[in-house]
């Protein structure tokens, strides 16, 4: 899995501007105009993460020309136009990527690939977008330039759906209506699908691109399942399509304008929420990519990390969407997959996730509905929380035994094997409603997060600068909390035994006192003295 070369320099140019270095900001800035004019060929990711570089150099454009007025404008200026030449180039020359020119990029084994279309949550058609919402949460790129061949998109189909999986969406920094391939379009693919019995768990959603009343009332026709995403831009569009045919369309948003202020109207300050709640795979004409969700931020602008899937992968993410991804605890290690399709839950916490954490400010607007927050998390270590747990003890113990030793489904699991696994369950069950074990997790907890964040600070300097930065406001508001535990002279575990301490405040305390010093010798002492994988939390 790799991430992108240039967001890694986004990430590196923002981080200089945070902290004032506006000369390094502007060297790299220089280096990087260089390397864009060397570079023959942007991927899609390539092209977003420059998109973003220059779209936060027009955020600072006031420092960072301060520091050297004539250079910024002009390093601007080239890296604009050379970007520009190369959206000219594409979209002018729309190119059809086969299947088997697909595979061979990715270069896993038919084995490999097969296991993969398990994890496909999306399988985005095209690259680029017609429409250019200004707040494209996805940073599309202006214009489609590159399609999937109908051969392609139905083989790939095909797959997918050969290997059970039926819950994954035909777009992403994409509109479905945009697909081209000759005289096919969309209602081909829908077409096929439908011939060949593919019901696909989601639906087209569209925003409507401009000409695409034919398409629209073809689909319909079909009796395709679409839905339209309205904003103020096609609100009459889709007025019109509603009342020529007098379909029941499904209508989604409905604003003004997207909600998240992302894409042109990011400002590279504020952490927002994501549009995106799936894990898994997914794959674009360019390649295939592991998707989790991140918070809108300078970190993550796409409100999502992207890993390439290459050769040297070592499992697949498991996929979640929809329904299934609610349940998700960001915080926790995540299921995957391994290479010969065994599920199992990493040891460790991808970095994006740890990114999240740091992120977390408890807001109930950053989370998505149902989701579990980081406030919400800690709230089950409370002492209401454990009692209620305990009350719930007979009615688990009875699912256990329905589930476990009574289980029809599983016949080949021996009747010794059921109890060893039934007294397991209850036996862990039973450690969530004591409050002295309950404390030792939740200290556990502690030990185990401040960990993954102090190996994430000191191993990311340029993302821990943009946490930094991002999280200056709560780091301030912190500051008479900071001070009281400055003044603590013992370890924390007593504070965070303590019934009377708000544990997410006191969470995020620890976590500032890392951003300060990821080395923090108090916090070194809790992890050592607390030692905690994932296993040993709630
Ligand atoms: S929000 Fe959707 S329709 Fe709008 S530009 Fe982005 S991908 Fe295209």
């Amino acid at each position: 899995m790799n991430s992108n070369y240039f967001d890694q320099k986004k990430n590196e140019f923002l981080a200089h501007i945070y902290s004032a270095n506006y000369r390094d900001a502007e060297d790299l800035y220089k280096g990087l105009a260089k390397i864009t004019f060397d570079t023959r060929e942007f991927s899609e990711l390539d092209q977003k993460a420059i998109n973003q570089l220059q779209q936060a150099a027009r955020r600072f454009r006031t420092q960072l020309a301060k520091a050297s007025p004539g250079d910024f404008m002009s390093t601007y200026e080239k890296i604009r136009k050379r970007l520009a030449g190369a959206v000219r180039q594409e979209t002018k020359n729309v190119r059809l990527v086969e299947y088997d020119q697909w595979a061979h990029k990715i270069g896993l084994t038919d084995e490999l690939t097969r296991i993969m279309f398990k994890t496909i949550a999306t399988l985005q058609m095209s690259v680029g977008c017609s429409i250019s919402c200004r707040r494209c949460n996805e940073w599309a790129l202006p214009g489609p330039r590159k399609h999937f061949s109908f051969d392609a998109v139905t083989r790939l189909i095909s797959k997918i759906f050969s290997s059970g999986n039926k819950e994954f969406i035909l777009y992403c920094a994409s509109d479905p209506l945009d697909w081209k391939c000759g005289e096919k379009d969309i209602v081909d693919i829908i077409r096929f699908m439908a011939q060949n019995g593919y019901k696909p768990r989601y639906g087209l959603l569209t925003k409507i691109p401009r000409g695409s009343y034919d398409v629209v009332r073809r689909l319909l026709a079909l009796g395709a399942d679409i839905g339209f995403s309205i904003t103020d831009k096609n609100r009459l569009r889709a007025e019109r399509i509603k009342n020529e045919t007098g379909a029941k369309i499904e209508v989604q948003h409905d604003f003004d304008d997207l909600l998240i202020a992302a894409g042109l109207d990011e400002n590279f300050t504020s952490i927002k929420s994501s549009i995106t709640d799936s894990y898994g795979t997914e794959i674009t004409p360019e390649g295939a990519f592991f998707i989790l969700p991140t918070f809108t931020s300078a970190l993550y602008p796409t409100g999502q990390c992207r890993l390439s899937v290459t050769q040297d992968l070592k499992f697949f993410l498991k996929k979640k969407t929809g329904r299934d991804a609610l349940p998700v605890q960001y915080f926790k290690p995540l299921e995957v997959v391994d290479l010969d399709g065994n599920e199992f839950i990493l040891d460790d916490l991808m970095n994006a996730q740890v990114a999240n954490i740091l992120l977390d400010n408890g807001s109930d607007l950053l989370t998505p509905p149902g989701m579990m927050n980081l406030r919400e998390y800690f709230k089950t270590y409370e002492h209401e929380a454990t009692m209620r747990r305990k009350g719930l003890l007979p009615v688990i113990a009875k699912g256990f035994i329905k589930d476990i030793l009574l289980d029809e489904e599983h016949k080949e699991v021996s009747t010794r094997e059921r109890y060893r696994h039934f007294r397991r369950m209850v036996y862990d069950y039973s450690r969530t409603c004591r409050i002295s074990d309950v404390q030792s997790l939740k200290i556990n907890a502690f030990s185990f997060f401040l960990k993954s964040i102090s190996k994430y600070l000191k191993n990311h300097p340029a993302e821990a600068e943009i946490v930094r930065f991002l999280r200056r406001e709560d780091r301030q508001r912190a500051t008479i909390g900071y001070k009281e535990l400055e003044s603590l002279s013992g370890p924390f575990d007593e504070l965070i035994r303590n019934r009377e301490t708000e544990i997410f405040e006191l969470f995020q305390l620890l976590m500032f006192k890392l951003m300060e010093d990821p080395d923090n010798e108090q916090i070194r002492r809790l992890i050592m003295d607390y030692p905690a994988d994932a296993s040993d939390i709630l």
